[in-house]
């Protein structure tokens, strides 16, 4: 019966693939399998010293990064991601998570990772959207790497994404001031995974590590969704 209500509902309200439209089939979730194969994927996780971990550089001391997809204008990458960003398509951050742990989570230092975390949103962006799109991408991670996340454990102070609030902005680039550790007793002595959806100048995420490492014994890694350079 329940079979039946859903396959009913199913042909009423057919899910569409977020990537080209098509009527996804049962056995489809999130994605249809053309987009699941046509997936750009940077494959960096294989190459030490990967134009991810070279941002990171004399920067801030991480264990590896790496990105799951090229990110390009009109790109399926580019119209997943804005699914998942703007318009409450979660489980297409969950697909990438999981996406990513199939790739890497026993790949090198990643498989000494013991616990994920997000990158968080300011509060008040966060209230906006009604939800941190990093999320659940930890969350699709974590189910098929078998390790814990803590959503809550790093804050953001800042919303470095604001145009208008560039100037503020500017005298706290780069410091640690912009992110808090909420829970310094959960991160510490860990090794941690920092999952962002985007990746761009880095900066974002180097002001996170600054804010992790601060913490006694903490290790950083990075694994983002898409990267936006070449
Ligand atoms: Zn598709």
């Amino acid at each position: 019966m329940k079979k039946l209500a859903s396959d009913l509902i199913n042909l009423f309200f057919p899910n569409f693939c977020p990537g080209c439209e098509r009527t996804l089939y049962k056995n489809e979730q999130s994605i249809c399998t053309f987009c699941a194969f046509d997936l750009p994927k940077t494959n960096f996780h294989l190459f030490y010293g990967n134009p991810i971990e070279k941002l990171f550089w004399g920067k801030v001391p991480i264990e590896a990064a790496t990105s799951l997809l090229y990110f390009n204008k009109g790109s399926l990458t580019q119209r997943l991601i804005h699914q998942l960003k703007y318009k409450n398509q979660e489980s297409i951050g969950e697909f990438l998570g999981k996406e990513m742990a199939n790739s890497i989570a026993n790949f090198k230092s990643y498989s000494k990772v013991d616990m994920v975390l997000p990158v968080p949103l300011h509060p008040q962006k966060e209230r906006r959207r009604g939800y941190n799109q990093c999320n659940s991408i930890v969350k699709g991670y974590c189910h098929i790497a078998g390790i814990p996340y803590s959503l809550d454990s790093l804050t953001r102070n800042i919303d470095t994404t604001t145009q208008t609030k560039k100037t503020r902005i500017q005298r706290f680039e780069n410091v640690s001031e912009i992110f808090t550790i909420l829970k310094p007793s959960v991160v510490e002595n860990k090794n941690i995974l920092l999952i962002d959806d985007v990746i761009t100048t880095g900066s974002t995420l180097e002001s996170a590590v600054n804010a992790l490492i601060r913490i006694k014994g903490v290790k950083v890694s990075i694994a983002s969704a898409a990267v936006a350079i070449n």
